[in-house]
């Protein structure tokens, strides 16, 4: 079986992600803003808390900051996306390939900036 390449947005399809960008980036402000808190370092106190309940905190920790820094990147994604949508007439066009990303793969996420094949391509390499 075999699926029919990508095709051109049409302006709707265009318009929808737009929106679907700006909602994804508000949700990523939010999420940074609520993590912000939570991944301040822990200021321990060996005596209110055990060694293991030590190890968990920091655990809990590493695992927030690397949560964030991965909302913080797809929210750079997100925005240089906004900004081509924007301004420029190349959104959904793979900045690698220049070829069409197509609409169910930037439905499910807008701000990816490669088609599929340039995405497997870099991960190969990766
Ligand atoms: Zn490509």
């Amino acid at each position: 079986m075999s699926t029919p390449p990508p095709e051109d947005l049409t302006a709707a399809q265009q318009t929808e992600l737009r929106a679907d960008l700006r909602a994804l980036e508000v949700e990523l402000e939010a999420q940074l803003e609520a993590g912000r808190d939570g991944a301040r370092p822990v200021t321990l106190d060996q005596q209110a808390i055990g060694r293991v309940s030590r190890i968990d905190a920091i655990q809990q920790q590493q695992m927030l900051s690397e949560g964030l820094r991965r909302t913080r990147r797809r929210l750079d994604q997100v925005r240089r996306a906004l900004r081509r949508a924007e301004v420029g007439d190349d959104y959904g066009q793979c900045s690698r390939c220049e070829e069409p990303i197509g609409y169910p793969r930037l439905k499910a996420r807008p701000e990816t900036p490669t088609c599929l094949s340039c995405q497997s391509a870099l991960e190969r390499r990766a």
